[in-house]
């Protein structure tokens, strides 16, 4: 059987149990991390760019289609001003 020790106090608790017996510290290291992150407010924002530019099958069709060619056009405005800043920064230096 899987026992998980208790990063706070020590205690084994068994490894079905997410939270430990003794002192109700979170087991799951990830999970630990993740509340610690919520509390603080830190939580990683998830890419705005990606859900503006899901292409969901439900969408119809002339949504999709925009979608399929703003895509491209974003990826490479992306690129290109990427290369510029390089560019500007190889310049000035
Ligand atoms: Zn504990």
């Amino acid at each position: 059987m899987i026992k998980k020790k208790c990063s706070s106090c020590g205690t084994w608790n068994d490894g079905s149990s997410s939270t430990c017996s003794a002192c109700d510290e979170l087991l799951d290291l990830r999970k630990k991390e993740y509340e610690r992150l919520k509390k603080l407010g830190k939580l990683p924002i998830e890419a705005k760019e990606h859900i503006l530019f899901e292409i969901k099958p439900e969408y119809p069709v002339w949504r999709k289609t925009v979608l399929y060619i703003i895509r491209p056009v974003y990826w490479l405005f992306v690129i290109v001003s990427g290369f510029f800043l390089w560019l500007a920064a190889w310049v000035s230096a």
